[in-house]
């Protein structure tokens, strides 16, 4: 491509608009306008990147032996309705009616109509296994959509359904995608974990989210640093540590907390550690109202309290809530002679003689002990895992650290098989539901999350499978015939070498051309300018490490080749 002839509108300022970091270089190097909130217009250098993802998740797809389909956007609800899903899922789901009265949605996955086509056309044991896929523009309604394409509502995903005659088979179903993901996030040359998801209330250990790690991350990843354990952190499971068994349990007594209200105020009055006080959280669990027991300096886990609730949605109660139930004031809540249900988090059932409040305005009580002072309606793992906790596997030291979720595996089981009746006929001749799983990637989103973990001051830095230009080439004499002589020859050597090359043979200062060149994060530049005319020199610099070298022009092209080579990530093996 000549820049002269591209659509490539590089801004110098920053956009307001822009939040983090690849939000704001994607403004930045013209990969995309917004047409409106968390919907994008991808411009041709944008679409580029994302057509650099699909091929590389399209050949691994294939190599894994699914198959590629289309299907539509929009879908009659009916189909939802059949899996209790138009109900359930909430007002992201986009609903409309058409002309004639029908009741529609903007697919934001497509579980029910992949389901609907197999159950149509697939009827025996001898067509499974299936796998099939698309790669598709996708609609949700985020209620806040940020972060450009990391978080937007409309994006561009590939997702995949597997179809299984048992248990067994799906999970090599399963075991075979996460494969492909691997080798997809390594070929797109990312620094990515496979963890642990949590399967919410589907259950079973068959979930993992791909992630890339990066600061700038929505997700915190927990991973050892002694074993191969890795998880989310809604996932990962805190281990109890043995606590020191105290003798005696001491008098419960009620003491005077006037005006201290949080965990902080409270410890620092009574001078102790929070550690030594349990607080109670009053959640509201499909709008039933539940007491949390977690240690004052602990973190609630809200996907641990859902999964042990079995509650669809779980919610912290509002002030005025929490009054109207329990008649106690907001800060001075405790679970002594509470009402409602109480859960304890593992920790609290361990500890004795711990502070909690005292149900009554500026009191608290001492020397409080589960069993003997109150009792609680389960107790379970409920807290986030923090650092300083020991590996749920080894008991080896676990790092945290933030990632962006790129890709999701999921074994479904027979969920949506049977509440749409999907059946197959088996080799004994019985009807069995499809065993299925499903397995996105957000295509739009490894782009984002690819600069996210590859940028610097000057712009991105993108790794050479994404980068939608290998290679640019500025001119920097426009109107001297031996340079554009070199530099037109260099062009079209690289394109006859099907590399994809940039060059720039804008009238703009040779400052300008720079700037962009750094800003586009395109991974190698060669400067074709007065060095040809003094020394008969070329340059070439390597984007990611700043690394420069001057050449004669005829080693220009091997150098260049031999260097993509090296950054190269596609000689992957035959599975
Ligand atoms: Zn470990």
């Amino acid at each position: 491509m000549r820049y002269s002839q591209a659509l490539l509108p590089t801004l110098k300022e920053i956009p307001a608009e822009a939040e983090v970091a690849s939000h704001r270089l994607m403004l930045r190097a013209g990969f995309m306008r917004k047409l409106t909130a968390g919907i994008y217009s991808y411009l041709p250098y944008g679409l580029a990147a994302i057509r650099k993802v699909e091929n590389i998740v399209r050949e691994e797809m294939n190599r894994a032996g699914a198959q590629e389909l289309l299907l539509p956007m929009v879908q009659p609800a009916d189909l939802w309705i059949e899996t209790g899903r138009y109900e359930k899922y909430g007002p992201e789901l986009l609903r409309f009616f058409d002309r004639h009265e029908r009741e529609s949605c903007l697919g934001p996955t497509h579980e029910e109509v992949i389901t609907d086509i197999v159950r149509k056309d697939v009827h025996s044991y001898r067509d499974l296994p299936v796998n099939l896929y698309q790669i598709q523009t996708k609609f949700r309604d985020e209620i806040r959509p940020r972060f450009g394409l990391m978080r937007g509502r409309e994006f561009i995903m590939k997702d995949a359904y597997s179809f299984d005659v048992s248990n067994e088979a799906a999970e090599a179903s399963y075991w075979k995608m996460y494969e492909a993901y691997k080798r997809i996030f390594t070929r797109c040359g990312l620094k990515f974990r496979a963890v642990q998801a949590d399967s919410g209330t589907i259950g079973g250990s068959f979930s993992h989210e791909f992630m890339v790690l990066a600061e700038t991350g929505e997700d915190t990843v927990v991973f050892c640093q002694d074993c191969d354990y890795a998880a989310n952190m809604e996932k990962a499971a805190v281990s109890l540590r043995k606590q020191e068994k105290i003798e005696r349990l001491e008098q419960l007594e009620k003491i005077q907390t006037p005006g201290k209200r949080k965990v902080d105020t409270v410890c620092e009055f009574l001078k102790i550690a929070p550690s030594q006080l349990v607080k109670t959280l009053v959640f509201m669990a499909d709008d039933q109202p539940v007491a949390v027991l977690l240690r004052g300096d602990r973190q609630l886990e809200e996907v641990k309290l859902k999964n042990l609730l079995g509650a669809a949605d779980v919610e912290i109660a509002e002030s005025s809530q929490v009054y109207d139930i329990t008649k106690v004031p907001t800060g001075y809540l405790g679970p002594v002679g509470l009402t409602i249900k109480i859960v304890a988090d593992l920790e609290v059932a361990a500890m004795q003689n711990f502070y909690v409040g005292g149900n009554e305005k500026n009191y608290h009580m001492k020397n409080v002990n589960l069993g003997r002072d109150f009792q609680v309606d389960a107790t379970a793992d409920l807290r986030q895992i923090t650092r300083s906790d020991p590996c749920p596997e080894c008991g080896g030291k676990l790092k945290l650290t933030e990632g962006i979720e790129v890709g999701h595996v999921f074994k479904l089981g027979t969920g949506y098989s049977e509440s749409m009746e999907a059946t197959f006929q088996d080799s004994d001749g019985q009807d069995k539901f499809f065993v299925m799983g499903c397995y996105g990637i957000g295509i739009s989103r490894v782009v984002a999350a690819a600069i996210e973990q590859n940028y610097d001051a000057d712009g991105i830095i993108f790794p050479v499978p994404l980068a939608p230009y290998t290679v640019i080439i500025l001119n920097l004499g426009l109107k001297d015939e031996k340079i554009t002589a070199a530099a037109e020859h260099l062009y079209r050597e690289l394109q006859r070498q099907e590399i994809d090359v940039l060059l720039d043979d804008r009238d703009e200062r040779p400052g300008s051309k720079f700037k962009d060149a750094d800003l586009l994060g395109i991974p190698f530049r060669v400067v074709v300018g007065k060095s040809l005319l003094n020394s008969g020199l070329i340059e070439m610099r390597i984007r990611k490490n700043g690394a420069v070298e001057e050449m004669t022009p005829d080693k220009v092209i091997p150098a260049l080749l031999s260097k993509i080579a090296d950054e190269s990530t596609e000689k992957t093996d035959d599975p």
